[in-house]
C-alpha cells in the first residue's frame, strides 16, 4: 500500500470552520435570585449579551448560525451538521465539536436523549443513509467502523475497551494522526452502532458520578470511519473519518476556584486534545462548531469568554483534502516494509 494525497478533489479548496451558537432553554432552577436571561437571539445569526461594564448596554455577536431556545434538535442538525457528512464518504474529513461551560447543552446536543436524540445518532444514521444510497455503478465498496475515545488528565482512555490502559497519540509520516491499540469496531447498520455505542456511553457516565464530575473535565470523541475500495484495479482506497465531540467545559476554572489538580487537568486535557484536533479541527476537515450557552447570569462570565473563543475560531481556516492508498502489485519484502511504515495509520 502506498499513501498519498490526491490531486483530484478538495485539494485547493479553503473551508473555514463553521461556529454556530445554541442557547438553551433559561431554567428557573439556574436562577436563584430571579434575574432572568442575559443573553438573547436576534435573528438567525445575531445574538446580544448584557454589557458587564455597564448594564443598560449590550454586546452583539455575529455568527454562521444562531440557535435559539426554541430551536429543535433535528433543526440544529438538520442546519450545521448534515451539510458537512457527505465529505466523509469521499475520503475527507469532518468534525463537529460541542463546546461550552458546564450545564449549558453540550451533551443534549450532542448526545440528546431517547426521546430528543441530539447530533450523534442523527449523524450516525445519516451516514448509513447516504452509503445505502450511493450509486452501486459508482463502483466502491463502503465499509465503516467507529472507536470511541476519552480524553482525561492527558490520558486517552478506550471506551469500546473499558480496561484498557491509557493510549498515546501517534502521527505517522504523512502526518495521519493514529492512536496504536485504539479498538475500532466494524458497524454494518445503525442498530448495530447503537448496540456499541450505548453501553460504552454509560460506561462514561457511571464513570463520570464516581470520580466527581469527571464528564465535565473530559472530552468525549467519536470516531466513524469510512472506507470505501475501489472494485477495479488498482483497488484506490480513500478513508473519511469523522469527529463527534463533546468537549470538555469552558469553564475557567481558575476564576470558579477549582485550584491545584483541576487546574492541571484542564492544561494537560488540552495537549492532547491539540494533537487530536490536527486531524480534525483547523487541519485536513470540514469542521463545525457549536458553542453551547446558557442564558441565566451565573453562567455570565463563562458564556462571554466561550462566545469570544467562538468568535476568534470563525477565523480558523481548514484545507480539506482526500486521502488515498494505492493497492499496487510489489515485491513481499517491500509490501511488508511499506505497510510497516503506513501501519495504523488508518486508526
Ligand atoms: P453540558 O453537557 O454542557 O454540561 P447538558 O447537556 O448536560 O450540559 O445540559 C444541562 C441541562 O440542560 C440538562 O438537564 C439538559 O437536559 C438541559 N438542556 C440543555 N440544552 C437543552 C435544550 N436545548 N433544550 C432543553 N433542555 C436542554
Ligand atoms: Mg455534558
Amino acid at each position: 500500500m502506498t499513501q498519498r494525497v490526491t490531486a483530484s478533489d478538495g485539494n485547493k479548496k479553503i473551508s473555514r470552520v463553521r461556529v454556530a451558537v445554541r442557547l438553551r432553554p433559561y431554567l428557573d432552577k439556574e436562577d436563584e435570585k430571579g434575574e432572568g436571561p442575559c443573553v438573547r437571539g436576534l435573528d438567525k445569526q445575531n445574538l446580544e449579551i448584557v454589557n458587564w461594564r455597564n448594564a443598560t448596554e449590550t454586546v452583539k455577536y455575529h455568527f454562521d448560525a444562531f440557535h435559539g431556545p426554541k430551536t429543535t434538535q433535528q433543526e440544529v442538525f438538520l442546519s450545521s451538521v448534515k451539510p458537512i457528512l457527505s465529505h466523509v464518504l469521499n475520503g475527507q474529513n469532518a468534525s463537529v465539536f460541542a463546546y461550552g461551560p458546564t450545564g449549558a447543552g453540550k451533551t443534549h446536543t450532542m448526545l440528546g436523549s431517547a426521546e430528543k436524540p441530539g447530533v450523534i445518532p442523527r449523524a450516525v444514521r445519516e451516514v448509513f443513509n447516504l452509503v445505502n444510497a450511493r450509486d452501486e455503478d459508482e463502483g466502491w465498496d463502503y465499509s465503516i467502523s467507529m472507536s470511541y475515545l476519552e480524553i482525561y488528565n492527558e490520558k486517552v482512555l478506550d471506551l469500546l475497551s473499558p480496561n484498557s490502559q491509557d493510549l498515546p497519540i501517534r502521527q505517522d509520516k504523512d502526518r495521519n494522526i493514529f492512536i496504536p491499540g485504539l479498538t475500532s469496531t466494524t458497524i454494518s447498520s445503525f442498530s448495530d452502532f447503537d448496540t456499541h455505542f450505548v453501553p460504552a456511553s454509560l460506561n462514561r457516565t457511571t464513570a463520570s458520578t464516581k470520580l466527581n464530575q469527571r464528564s465535565s473535565r473530559s472530552h468525549a470523541i467519536l470516531l466513524i470511519k469510512v472506507v470505501r475500495t475501489s472494485r477495479v484495479l488498482p483497488h484506490r482506497q480513500q478513508t473519511g473519518k469523522l469527529y463527534l465531540v463533546d468537549l470538555a467545559g469552558s469553564e475557567d476554572n481558575r476564576r470558579t476556584g477549582n485550584q491545584g489538580i483541576r487546574l492541571k487537568e484542564s492544561g494537560a486535557i488540552n495537549l492532547s486534545l491539540f494533537t487530536l484536533s490536527k486531524d480534525s479541527l483547523g487541519g485536513s476537515a470540514h469542521s463545525v462548531m457549536i458553542a453551547n450557552i446558557a442564558p441565566e447570569y451565573k453562567y455570565y462570565f463563562d458564556t462571554f469568554s466561550a462566545l469570544n473563543f467562538a468568535a476568534k475560531s470563525k477565523m480558523i481556516v481548514n484545507k480539506p483534502f482526500t486521502r488515498e492508498t494505492v493497492a499496487v502489485p510489489v515485491l513481499p519484502v517491500k509490501r511488508a516494509r511499506e505497510e510497516h511504515e503506513a501501519g495504523g495509520s488508518g486508526s
